[in-house]
């Protein structure tokens, strides 16, 4: 039977950033619900090392640290939810989501934590080598590849920020992309095309990634876009960068949101355009897109949640909230 739940802070998404914000409401007594969504735990639970993340000397695992993170929010008293939001209203004084289960959730205020997918090329061998040479964050995996060759896929900003990041660890990076120029800015692309470590293949399509014979990704086989002409890169790791894609379709028309997709926020705080409905971790972050930035701006959203309603009964119903 379809039931509603009540709560003073409603949380969707249960990667890092509503799992962060979750310990924080439940702290503060705000009694959150987490709705989890597809990936319970984000996307940190379809990776494997982790070495970033702080409070950890030895490297861990990023379904583990997920699995932890959830128990410790529902230790302090957050319930979870095994559902998906399929449609919200924020329009009222309380914020209804509406439940892929039929379920209905009401919160007091909202905390959208709903992240962002990385792009990939969706060629064989890409997903199965995920994790064993193949990436989509050179921050998160760059530090794997000391002294060691890389590609990076790609020709936006995304890609050349990746590839200049990368010289820091490699000693070759060659940057792929299947057109004959670049999208990225032109002060990423003088650093790019100055920098010694930095070479370029034009034209060239991925066909397909190729593992060698211990498993991990040995080499990825190249289509010339222009001859059709096929042929072979070897590399010890691909770093796909083609962008992001917010988890946004929901609050598109409801929320302002940038010309990808990112919802906005007030500079340095989590607050969008609708007072009460805050936005944390990748769902509105295109520069950094870690796990602990998305935690940081969990537990921000939490804290001014919790001042949102304070004002918001001290000011009474009629009056501004002011927070
Ligand atoms: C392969 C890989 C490796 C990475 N490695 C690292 C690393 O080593 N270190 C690091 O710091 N970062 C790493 N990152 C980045 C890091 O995982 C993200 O920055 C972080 O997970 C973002 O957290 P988030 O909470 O904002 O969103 P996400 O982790 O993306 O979580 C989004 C949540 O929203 C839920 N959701 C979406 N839509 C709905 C809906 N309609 N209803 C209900 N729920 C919904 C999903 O189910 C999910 O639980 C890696 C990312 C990837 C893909």
């Amino acid at each position: 039977m379809a039931t509603t739940h009540k709560t003073r802070m409603l949380i969707i998404g249960s990667g890092p950033a509503g799992l962060s914000a979750a310990i924080y409401g439940a702290r503060a007594g705000m009694e959150p619900i987490v709705v989890q969504g597809l990936q319970p735990g984000g996307q940190l639970t379809i990776t494997t090392d982790v070495e970033n993340y702080p409070g950890f000397r030895e490297v861990i695992q990023g379904p583990w640290l997920m699995q932890e993170m959830q128990a410790q929010a529902e230790h302090v008293g957050t319930r979870m939810m095994w559902d998906t939001i399929t449609s919200v209203d924020l329009t009222g004084d309380v914020f209804v989501a509406q439940g892929d289960s039929g379920d209905t959730y009401e919160g007091d205020t909202l905390v959208i934590a709903t992240g962002a997918q990385a792009k990939w090329l969706g060629v064989p061998g890409e997903q199965e080598l995920s994790g064993k040479g193949v990436s989509a964050c050179a921050t998160c995996d760059g530090f794997f590849y000391r002294g060691k060759k890389v590609v990076v896929i790609g020709g936006g900003n995304t890609a050349v920020e990746e590839a200049l990041y990368l010289t820091n660890h490699a000693t070759e990076v060659v940057l792929i992309h299947r057109r004959d120029s670049l999208r990225a800015e032109k002060i990423l692309q003088d650093r790019l095309f100055a920098h010694p470590k930095i070479t370029t293949l034009w034209n060239k399509r991925i066909d397909r990634f190729l593992a060698g014979a211990d498993g991990q990704l040995r080499a990825l086989a190249l289509i010339d876009t222009e001859t059709g002409e096929q042929g072979e890169i070897l590399t010890d790791g691909a770093f796909v960068a083609i962008g992001h894609a917010p988890a946004t379709e929901l609050f598109k028309g409801k929320l302002a949101m940038d010309e990808t997709g990112y919802l906005i926020v007030e500079p340095g705080t989590p607050k969008t355009d609708i007072p009460g409905v805050f936005a944390a971790g990748d769902v509105s972050d295109h520069v950094y897109r870690q796990a602990i930035t998305a935690a940081g701006t969990g537990c921000m959203a939490a804290l001014d949640a919790e001042r949102y309603l304070a004002a918001k009964h001290f000011a009474g119903v009629t009056e501004t909230v002011q927070y």
